[in-house]
């Protein structure tokens, strides 16, 4: 039998094709391609009686993150919230703009920041209390970073709530959200859901190999605040304060342009724009696959002991399937110091099973923990959800037997590492 990875990407004739109509065309970095796949992406996220979102294609989530603090001011003294719960792009971009990141624990059950410790950590720090990390340090809260951990919304009206009452930016890290529907009652307009990533004042979608939609790498930054897009922009192209991709090929574009800031090179290249419009013109037929394997799951391991379904909401963009084990931090009975979970990881692998773990919480990392002094406990939840979670492979192209062969493979090895 063949091995399952963790993660494939679906890729056919349409990607294939506008790999080649780039090639041939005689121009393959940002151009017509990177505009048509924004304007695409925009008219996706298009809700009825709003404005189309600026949308800004980048060369990654990461840099999507940059451009968006950087154009909220985020510099030296600021303090960004987020969750330790994620991966290194959401806290390192902070540090590239010689600001600090204050980490908040995660709500038990949805694996998302926890609006309440938020709320708590924000009220601590405005009276110089001490939380893991920083000590009535002189910086000031600026942003707030929720992360929509596997595609399930954060609780963005309680968020935003907390962060809008003390003029505070938000930034939705959404690289695990497209397409992810967030229960949020907006009075004025009547609309009781968003999208995520449309909700706070920017939000950065990403399209690495092995997110919901891929490019190979690259990214998309959201926005409804003009002076956000526009800041952006110019920091995407050198600091470069007007387009001028077209410079070479169009006889009537200006030779002439000036540099107002030291900005970056973010822009997604038209080869990889052609990709991300072929896959976003699947987006839905492959977040219904994923909601397919998805329930499938959920039906062959909900009422197992031992086994905790991960929790899901009506939007969920169902990125990851994080299945947690109960006790798998415990020592598995004959596998030595090995815990449940890692023996249980090593005997999928063995049976040709992938998967991984998201996230090993950045409080843990040596860069993180060093610099702010911080221990494992300092965010129990995130700990116990790290040492308990196994992530199993949800890609739309698996085909039912797979499917089921990973069912077969998980159930059959719980037994053996005892964990039910
Ligand atoms: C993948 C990921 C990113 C970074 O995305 P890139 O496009 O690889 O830069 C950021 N945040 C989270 C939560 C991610 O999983």
């Amino acid at each position: 039998m063949t091995d399952i990875p963790f993660a494939r990407p679906f890729i056919g004739e349409e990607e294939e094709q506008a790999v080649l109509r780039v090639l041939r065309s005689g121009w393959l970095t940002t151009g017509e391609e990177a505009l048509a796949f924004e304007k695409e992406f925009a008219r996706f996220l298009a809700e009825d009686t709003a404005p189309l979102p600026c949308c800004l294609a980048v060369n990654s989530a990461t840099s999507g993150l940059h451009l968006a603090l950087e154009a909220l001011g985020i510099g030296p003294g600021s303090l960004v919230l987020l969750p330790s719960y994620t991966f290194t792009s959401t806290a390192e971009v902070v540090r590239y703009l010689g600001a600090e990141s204050v980490f908040v624990d995660i709500a038990p059950n949805s694996g998302n920041m926890d609006p309440s410790a938020l709320e708590y950590t924000l009220s601590r720090l405005e009276s110089g209390k001490a939380v893991p990390g920083f000590r009535g340090a002189a910086s000031r809260p600026k942003a707030v970073i929720p992360v929509h951990f596997g595609g399930l919304p954060c609780d963005m009206a309680s968020i935003m709530h907390i962060a809008r009452k003390r003029g505070l930016g938000v930034v939705e890290d959404s690289a695990h959200a497209f397409p992810a529907r967030c229960p949020f009652p907006a009075p004025d307009t009547g609309a009781v859901q968003r999208w995520a990533g449309t909700i706070g004042d920017a939000g950065v979608f990403s399209f690495y190999a092995t997110k919901t939609i891929t490019t190979g790498e690259g990214g998309m930054l959201v926005t409804f605040d003009t002076k956000i897009a526009e800041r952006a922009a110019c920091m995407r192209s050198h600091g470069i304060d007007r387009p001028v991709w077209n410079r070479y090929a169009d006889t009537k574009a200006s030779w002439y342009y000036e540099v107002t800031a030291p900005g970056y090179k973010y822009n997604l290249p038209d080869l990889l724009a052609a990709v991300g419009r072929a896959q976003l013109s699947r987006a839905s037929f492959l977040l219904s696959r994923r909601r397919e394997i998805a329930r499938r799951y959920d039906r062959a391991f909900g009422g197992v002991p031992g086994l905790v379904i991960p929790p899901t909401s009506p939007g969920d963009a169902r990125h990851l399937y994080p299945l947690r084990i109960a006790g798998g931090a415990e020592p598995a009975p004959g596998a030595g110091t090995e815990s449940r979970r890692d023996a249980f990881i090593r005997r999928l692998k063995e049976n040709g099973v992938g998967a991984s773990v998201h996230f090993i919480p950045l409080h843990i990392m040596p860069y993180y923990k060093n610099r702010y002094t911080l221990s494992a406990g300092d965010f129990p939840e995130t700990y116990k959800r790290y040492r308990e979670t196994v992530s199993l492979p949800i890609w739309p192209g698996m085909t039912a037997e797979e499917t089921e062969r990973v069912i077969a493979v998980v159930l059959e090895n719980a037994e053996k590492t005892g964990i039910h």
